[in-house]
């Protein structure tokens, strides 16, 4: 395998220095350039193994506060700062720049278990869904509105 790898390397090398004047060291320099570049391409050498990317894979966080605290009648809890408030899609974009599917992912929370607002505010919601529902399209159960 390296024996190829050389062969080619000179076939490069002299193919160049045929066509411009190298120095011995420039010369050795381009041998040494050419064949680590081939037997890395041939994986005659050995690259370090690249890491999968953590991208979407990052760390499940512990929760700082227990999750049967978080969302409560009046507020939801932010996991990032322990700030309390009625909803919280807009606070954790603008102050810690996540997604809510970011910040589930983070603590590894169900989405149907732990919305983003309070049960005061999604009950609210619901109900004005509802009233909607039943104005827009009589008949037609719809309860779910995102
Ligand atoms: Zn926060």
């Amino acid at each position: 395998m390296a024996s190829e790898v050389l062969k080619l390397t000179a076939q490069i090398v002299i193919s160049h220095a045929s066509m411009s004047e190298l120095t011995p060291d420039q010369l050795v320099g381009e041998i040494k350039e050419v064949y680590n570049l081939l037997a890395s391409l041939e994986g005659d050498m050995i690259l370090p193994e690249v890491p999968e990317p953590l991208i979407g894979k990052e760390e499940v966080r512990k929760p700082p506060i227990p999750l049967k605290d978080i969302v409560k009648e009046k507020y939801v809890v932010c996991l990032e700062c322990g700030k309390k408030m009625r909803t919280l899609k807009a606070h954790i974009r603008r102050t810690h720049n996540l997604m809510p599917r970011e910040y589930f992912n983070r603590y590894g929370l169900d989405p149907k278990k732990f919305p983003l607002v309070c049960k005061e505010y999604s009950e609210q919601r619901r109900k004005l869904a509802i009233e909607k529902g039943l104005g827009a399209q009589r008949g037609k159960r719809k309860t779910k509105t995102a």
